[in-house]
């Protein structure tokens, strides 16, 4: 057999920007490791389009999102985490070291393995939006929705998600529209019988949205009714998009354990199903879903990765038994 091409390794490869990816090069990169982060495109995640983050504990006056972000890296540039700025098509994790393709810059082994690619909001993908996503747009109610105290808002989707930001939203809204495509929610009953008793609540069924109004804030949600073609403005002044999460593991489909919603899932801690490959953060996370909490699962997967580490140093450096 021909003998494979040899590329740069390292101890601990992290594949990820977020706060996941970035704590767990802190702590890797503090223990030693000297870790490689490969970004992604685009870098940072979903801090990146957030603006004020006033719940990550120690910034009381609270930070933007990407500025925390550019914290976190140079805290991890500081001990010395290699970052490479490409995104990584593809993983062979069928044998160790591990090996990752990039896109454009050739290959990289690992020993171990920290992945820490997030997962993505769904949107509804029209410029009205884009153009006001921050500006009265949000996809995370826990984030955002200390800033609509006394305001009319509306909460986009059908699913457990939707009923639960649009409960949470009632704490600080005056009122919220649950929007949905269809008659029937998905959501499972006991938060339907919820949001459906809730006074703050109403539906608007059998409806989409079709832009949102406003030039630098939101202003109203146009929506029209699928049965009956007839268009109306509510008029709101937010509007939580709520349709889901796509983890971000196309590159390990197929090659670890992943639950059927694409999420990796985890065994004893942050360990994978792959000896040696470690999660971290929204990639396994679905329920809470939170910078800090994704930062929490990063030190976790950097102090998981970096005992497997020396236990296979230990397992290496045992004498053989005399025969
Ligand atoms: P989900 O169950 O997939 O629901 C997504 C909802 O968004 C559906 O109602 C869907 O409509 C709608 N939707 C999707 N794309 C859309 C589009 N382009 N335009 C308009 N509407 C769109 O996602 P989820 O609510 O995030 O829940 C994901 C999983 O987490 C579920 O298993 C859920 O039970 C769980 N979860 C549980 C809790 C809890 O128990 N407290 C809380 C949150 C999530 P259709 O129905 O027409 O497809």
């Amino acid at each position: 057999m021909p003998e494979e091409a040899s590329c740069p390794r390292s101890r601990v490869v992290i594949v990820g920007s977020g706060p996941a990816g970035l704590t767990a090069a802190i702590y890797t990169a503090r223990a030693n490791l000297k870790p490689t982060l490969v970004n992604g495109v685009p870098a940072g995640g979903q801090l990146m389009i957030t603006t004020d983050v006033e719940n990550f504990p120690g910034f009381p006056e609270a930070i933007q999102g990407p500025e925390l972000i550019e914290r976190m890296r140079s805290q991890a540039s500081r001990f010395g985490t290699q970052f490479v700025d490409d995104r990584v098509v593809s993983v062979d994790l069928s044998h160790r070291p591990f090996r990752l393709k990039l896109g454009t810059q050739g290959d990289l082994d690992a020993d171990a393995l920290i992945l820490a690619m997030g997962a993505n909001a769904r949107w509804l993908n029209l410029p009205s939006e884009k153009r006001l996503m921050g500006h009265g747009v949000s996809a995370c109610a826990t984030c955002d929705g200390f800033f609509f105290r006394g305001k009319a808002l509306a909460c986009i989707g059908g699913g457990d998600s939707a009923m639960e930001e649009a409960l949470f939203l009632t704490r600080f809204a005056t009122h919220v529209t649950i929007v949905h495509r269809r008659s029937d929610l998905r959501a499972s009953r006991i938060m339907v019988e919820r949001a459906r008793h809730h006074p703050k609540i109403s539906f608007q069924l059998d409806s989409v949205v079709e832009e949102v109004l406003g030039d630098t804030v939101v202003e109203g949600v146009r929506i029209r009714n699928l049965k009956t073609g007839v268009s109306s403005v509510l008029p709101v002044q937010g509007m939580f998009v709520a349709i889901g999460y796509d983890p971000a593991t196309d590159i390990v489909r197929g090659k670890l354990e992943l639950d059927e919603n694409g999420y990796i899932k985890t065994h004893r801690n942050t360990r994978t199903s792959v000896e040696g490959v470690f999660a971290a953060g929204d990639v396994y996370d679905h329920r809470y879903r939170q910078a800090i909490s994704a930062a929490g699962l990063g030190c976790m997967a950097a102090i998981d990765a970096e005992r497997w580490l020396e236990e296979q140093e230990a397992m290496l450096a045992k004498p053989t038994p005399a025969r």
